[in-house]
């Protein structure tokens, strides 16, 4: 297919996948389609990569971000009820338990408040985490897209457990080995994204519930040392670690087989949460343009980035 079809179709492409050697495939025509675009190349990029397990709602939320880019991240982006929600395949779909990475067709692009103008990247990882067979396989996937991105959203359902922890921990040794990081913060901002999120009683949804939750979290003061060693090893890691607290998004949005996308049939509460969810991410104070040894990168030479690290997973 010509780049002037991807141009005009924008669309979820597949940019890495693993064969049944348990190795990495880079999809270089897709990626390069994306990273050469004329709205990306050679500007500074940010790239927002969600990951996590699959049917948890991720990708049904890059949708939002596109939707905003959409409106040009003006008020009311979300707004119009009668509106579907569009983008990347959230039910049904051949690609839905595919493990692998996507990216989105269409950079965005976004002017900061420094007046510089970095082309927004969606990125969605998935994988599955339930038998052991699959669990390496999806260490590597992890590892390279916290390689790739700049922010990372850990995508959970209803809580923070240990075990979303301790895979945490080993996608991060896993990347940090990758790239023979031997600085303390090997990569950017985390942002934990607890879907379902019940307990608004004790933890308000949003940003603020997320931080007071994520604290308690970290804090446990539990005399075990592995738990310990995992939090603070997180900790490390990363430049930035936030929270947010979402809240369901309805019945008919998570169990009717005849949900369309329509945003009237999506929760109320959850629609705002999202808007708030969103901008946030785009507020000075955590918007992340992608660094790598403490430089800013370009569209064109994340191409050589994604080359290299797909290679550091191939022994
Ligand atoms: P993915 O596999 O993680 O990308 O999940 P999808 O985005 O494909 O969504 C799977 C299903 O979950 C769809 O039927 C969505 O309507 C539904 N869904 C989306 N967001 C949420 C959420 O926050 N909570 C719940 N319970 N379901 C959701
Ligand atoms: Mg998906």
């Amino acid at each position: 297919m010509s780049i002037s079809y991807f141009l005009n179709n924008p669309r979820p492409l597949k940019i890495v996948e693993l064969d049944e050697n348990h190795k990495f495939i880079l999809n270089e025509t897709n990626l390069k389609s994306i990273l050469f675009h004329r709205k990306a190349r050679n500007k500074p990029v940010c790239v927002i990569s969600i990951a996590g397990a699959f049917r948890k709602g991720k990708s049904f939320l890059l949708n939002f971000f596109i939707r905003f880019f959409r409106n040009g991240g003006r008020d009311g982006w979300l707004l119009n009820e009668h509106d579907l929600l569009k983008g990347f395949h959230w039910r049904g779909g051949s690609d839905r338990d595919t493990t692998g990475i996507f990216m989105w067709s269409e950079p965005f692009v976004l002017r900061t408040v420094l007046n510089e103008e970095v082309a927004i990247l969606l990125m969605d990882t998935q994988g599955s985490f339930d038998s052991s067979s699959t669990i390496k396989d999806c260490a590597s996937l992890f590892a390279l897209s916290l390689m790739t991105s700049s922010m990372q959203i850990y995508n959970l359902s209803q809580n923070v457990q240990e075990d979303d922890l301790q895979n945490l921990h080993l996608f991060s040794d896993y990347g940090r080995l990758a790239l023979e990081s031997t600085s303390k913060t090997a990569f950017q901002s985390l942002i934990f994204l607890i879907r379902d999120w019940s307990y608004d009683y004790e933890h308000e949804y949003g940003f603020g519930g997320g931080e007071e939750f994520l604290t308690k979290r970290f804090n446990c003061n539990i005399d075990n040392n592995e738990i310990k060693e995992t939090r603070n090893f997180i900790k490390k890691c990363f430049k930035d670690i936030t929270c947010f607290l979402m809240p369901h998004p309805g019945l008919k949005a998570s169990t009717n087989p005849y949900f369309d996308g329509k945003l009237v049939d999506i929760d109320p509460l959850f629609r705002v949460q999202v808007v708030n969810f969103v901008e946030g991410l785009f507020q000075e104070k955590m918007f992340q343009i992608k660094e790598i040894n403490g430089g800013k990168v370009t569209a064109t030479e994340l191409f050589e980035y994604f080359k290299i690290y797909c290679l550091a997973f191939q022994d």
